[in-house]
């Protein structure tokens, strides 16, 4: 058996399509939906996101700025330029880029934030928001792998998830919107006894530890749905070798380029899963997609409108229309 392959790059269009629509009945009501992003220092990876993030932005009309402060900035330098954002009312979305420099207080400056503005999801007035079920922005990741489900058409009501990993960015909120799809959710860590055990009895696996290939083909139920979320970059022949020994093609593609990005699942999954996200193309497109997607939201929720068809991340429960 091959799993159905949960494409998330084809997601990233739907999702693109819908936005585009929102985004004109905005611009129509004379509001454009705009996200400031903050790239501190010249991390070449950073870099490279907020790039894409901004070219997102420009693809489907949202209103972008950069702003870049030096490596050398202080938490009261940024957090000065914080409020300013918050102050701005052209500004729906602000990207604080992380990691920032050592002499920065992080938790500070993610905290200062506008909640209505935070679309990375990370206040905590919108994590608890999520706890308590109510609307708010829900961190990109796990909202995009939400997504993927509900799309993909994996039953989420009554199934029994595993979700490996307890990141605040990833795994909590993912566990809770599973919880809130009326999942039964099992939450992993790198304490839990007996994991493989844990991980067949689910139908639906989140896999967010970033430990390349590590859930085993074996682990899976037959025909359970799997996300992955882990992006791990290979190098090594002999880890690549044991990752690739059933997919020539991935082992030759490894060897013309000497690297490979894998996820947290081992290939073979594939023969025993129903349904699962490959690495590369699954979880990782669906990220930049919702940081888009809360932008638009904020910029409805921040205006008082109820937020449309793209933010589908608000639980099942929920009393709030969607
Ligand atoms: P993280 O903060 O490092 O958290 C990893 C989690 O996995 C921790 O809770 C850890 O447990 C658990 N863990 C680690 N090894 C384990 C093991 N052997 N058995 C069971 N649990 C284990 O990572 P993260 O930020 O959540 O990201 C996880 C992965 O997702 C990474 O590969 C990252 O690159 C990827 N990611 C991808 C995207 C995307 O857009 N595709 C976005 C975000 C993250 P403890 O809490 O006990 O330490």
């Amino acid at each position: 058996m091959s799993a159905r392959v949960l494409d998330g790059t084809k997601i990233r269009d739907e999702i693109f399509g819908e936005l585009k629509v929102e985004i004109a009945e905005l611009g129509a009501a004379g509001i454009r939906p705009g996200l400031a992003a903050v790239l501190v220092g010249e991390n070449p990876a950073s870099q490279l996101y907020v790039k894409s993030k901004i070219a997102a932005c420009e693809q489907l009309g949202i209103a972008s700025w950069m702003h870049t402060p030096a490596a050398t900035v202080t938490t009261r330098e940024m957090l000065q330029l914080v409020d300013d954002l918050n102050g701005d009312n052209a500004v729906d979305g602000i990207l604080i880029q992380l990691p920032l420099p050592a002499q920065v207080d992080t938790k500070l400056i993610l905290e200062s934030v506008d909640p209505a503005k935070d679309v990375d999801g990370f206040h905590p007035m919108n994590l608890g928001r999520l706890v308590s079920g109510r609307e708010g922005l829900v961190a990109c990741t796990p909202a995009g792998c939400m997504e993927i489900l509900r799309r993909g058409s994996i039953a989420i009501e009554g199934a029994n998830a595993v979700v490996l990993g307890r990141s605040d960015i990833v795994g909590k909120p993912m566990a809770l919107l599973l919880m809130h799809g009326n999942a039964t959710v099992t939450i992993c860590h790198s304490k839990t006894r007996d994991l493989a055990e844990t991980v067949r009895r689910a139908d639906i696996v989140v896999a967010a530890m970033g430990r390349a290939g590590y859930v085993g083909a074996d682990w899976i139920k037959p025909g359970a749905a799997v996300i992955d979320v882990g992006t791990n970059r290979v190098t090594d022949a002999t880890e690549a070798e044991r990752l690739f020994k059933n997919t020539p093609a991935r082992m030759e593609k490894f060897r013309a380029k000497g690297a490979a990005l894998v996820g947290d699942v081992h290939p073979d999954a594939a023969n025993v899963a129903g349904a699962l996200t490959p690495v590369p193309g699954g979880v990782g497109p669906m990220t930049i997609t919702m940081l888009m997607s809360n932008t638009v939201k904020a910029a409805r929720l921040r205006r008082g409108e109820p937020s449309g068809k793209s933010s589908s991340t608000k639980p099942a429960h929920s009393a709030i229309a969607r």
